[in-house]
């Protein structure tokens, strides 16, 4: 049992994991570098993931025509109205944030920490989206030296380990890439954060419960639950329109989630269990929007079976 879960929260939530950590509240503040993705622009495939929008995966990023100093700023204003004493986390979101040569991603970078000062005092971690085949041995030398001026946080969007979802979805990389991506960066003492998508329609039941016991097994600091969203400008948005698949109801979705978090070690940092759409995008399922009510279904079953996080988790001797 880990002695930052609560009794309304049986789980490691990010909030009081930072809370901890920092005392006082942390908020991310999502960023657009104006990055590419290798998915998107030909390296890989031209298609994209499968259930990616046209924006890269960063609907609620920052304003591409501000600079990376004036997106943090502009939504740092809005926040302190509400929380004046706030921390921040500046967090890469949108498309792949560590594609580019080495001068391209310092450029970036260097405008939120540069010679260990940083672009205001009260952000105190920088997290960056991308994929596991974008990590170089040069780019991680460039992320080991940032490491060392502030905490850094690396996303990989990782999806599900069914490699035949992974061809479904056009992810363009195998399972063994991720594994190879989360030891090296946790060598260099770098937090690593993996995305999973539950309800992909190639997925079974237990596929989704496979995916957490995977990555179960490997170092990660922390861990985004979603459920699958499909969006009008995508693929899968194609697809569901020509033929409607079935996708998970809210109930199924729960008992996932739940199940995967009793599979979960308790020390891994929960930092989403519902993701946000685009509800002008979004075809469907439309309970995804009801973000509050998913929580609250997903903490009530917890409390009222008297589950934790890690309760089934099964440690390797
Ligand atoms: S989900 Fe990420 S890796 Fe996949 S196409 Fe979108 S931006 Fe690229």
């Amino acid at each position: 049992m880990n002695n930052l879960f609560t009794d309304e929260k049986h789980y490691l939530t990010l909030n009081n994991y930072l809370k901890n950590i920092y005392n006082e509240k942390v908020f991310k503040v999502s960023l657009n570098g104006n990055f590419s993705c290798p998915n998107r622009d030909g390296k890989i495939s031209t298609n994209g993931c499968i259930f990616c929008s046209a924006k890269g995966s960063g609907d609620f990023a920052g304003n591409i025509n501000l600079s990376i100093k004036d997106q943090f700023y502009e939504v740092v204003s809005k926040l302190e109205n509400k929380w004046p004493n706030g921390a921040y986390i500046a967090y890469f979101q949108a498309n792949t944030n560590t594609y580019g040569t080495v001068d391209d991603l310092k450029m970036r970078y260097e405008q939120i920490i540069k010679d260990g000062k940083k672009l205001d005092d009260k952000i105190k971690v920088l997290s960056i989206a991308t994929r596991p085949d974008c990590l170089n041995d040069d780019i991680l030398d460039l992320l080991n030296t940032i490491n060392k001026q502030l905490p850094l946080w690396i996303e990989l969007g990782f999806q599900s380990s069914n490699e035949n979802t992974a061809k479904f979805i056009n992810r363009g990389y195998q399972n063994e890439c991720l594994i190879k991506a989360v030891n090296n960066l946790k060598a260099l003492g770098i937090k690593v954060i993996v995305h999973i998508i539950n309800g992909l329609p190639t997925d079974t039941y237990d596929d989704m419960l496979n995916t957490v016991k995977f990555l179960s097994k490997l170092p990660i600091d922390g861990i985004k639950i979603h459920m699958l969203h499909v969006i009008n400008n995508s693929p899968l948005g194609a697809l569901y329109k020509e033929n409607p698949f079935p996708l998970l109801t809210l109930e199924e979705y729960v008992k996932i989630v739940v199940t995967q978090l009793r599979l979960l070690p308790p020390n891994v940092v929960i930092h989403r269990i519902t993701g946000d759409a685009d509800k002008n995008e979004l075809l469907a399922p439309m309970w995804t929007l009801k973000k509050f009510v998913v929580m609250n279904e997903i903490d009530k079953l917890m409390r009222k079976e008297n589950y934790y996080q890690g309760d089934l988790y099964v440690q390797d001797c």
